[in-house]
């Protein structure tokens, strides 16, 4: 799960970080409201933590100029204690949720915790490649009727791989995301667990997994060559 945490305050940025952090969460944070508008369009967080009062572009511009550009990312306000006003104006520019400031961390990260489980719940959890269907929240694999055994490892690249069919996917990126270390000891392991993969869904000889020199791994519907 990945936050986005814009404020301004450095104190306030830092103590919502370091708890988010250490709830397991991987925290960007913005200390303004243009560098958090550009951060939230480049990048797929799954929710924002915005606070209202903003030097230049403040939370309520952030938040409508997102929506306005179709970004549905489950977005927190942190507003004036006691400004109605400033909850309402939120709520109605597309907040998923408000908190007055003061807060404690524990009431963010019960809110934060909430609207995620909303938003996971709207989003279907299965992707699928051709006859390659994978559900992300149950953690299984099916080709057809099929269903695949993968080891954690194979089921964490085959997952990355699927959630971005569109793209090709080089070693650090696959290195930082799968094995959190672009710095493997292990010089071949990606070709290892790339031969694994294919044995297990390419059983028939049809083509999902394709490596092009240069650019990396994708992965494919097969065009009906074996
Ligand atoms: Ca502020």
């Amino acid at each position: 799960m990945r936050i986005l945490v814009i404020e301004d305050e450095q104190k306030v940025a830092s103590f919502i970080q370091r708890g988010l952090e250490e709830e397991q969460y991987v925290v960007d944070v913005a200390h303004d409201g243009a560098e958090g508008l550009a951060l939230a369009r480049e990048n797929p967080y799954d929710a924002i933590v915005l606070d209202v009062m903003l030097p230049g572009k403040n939370g309520f511009d952030v938040l409508s100029e997102l929506r306005a550009h179709g970004n549905q990312t489950p977005v927190i306000i942190l507003t004036a204690r006691g400004s109605t006003e400033d909850r309402v104006r939120g709520l109605d520019l597309g907040a998923d949720d408000y908190l007055p400031k003061p807060f404690h961390f524990e009431e963010l990260s019960a809110r934060l915790r909430s609207i995620l489980r909303r938003s996971s719940s709207q989003k279907s959890s299965r992707i699928a490649v051709g006859d390659l269907v994978l559900d992300t929240a149950a953690r299984r694999v099916w080709r057809g009727d099929k269903e695949i055994e993968l080891t954690a490892k194979e089921y964490a690249l085959l997952e990355y791989l699927m959630r971005n069919q569109h793209r090709y996917l080089n070693r650090t990126m696959i290195l930082q995301h799968v094995w959190k270390d672009p710095h493997s000891p292990i010089s071949n392991i990606i070709e290892v667990y790339i031969m694994r993969l294919r044995s297990k869904i390419e059983y028939d000889g049809k083509r999902f997994i394709h490596n092009v020199r240069g650019l990396g791994y994708r992965i494919k519907e097969p065009n009906g060559d074996a």
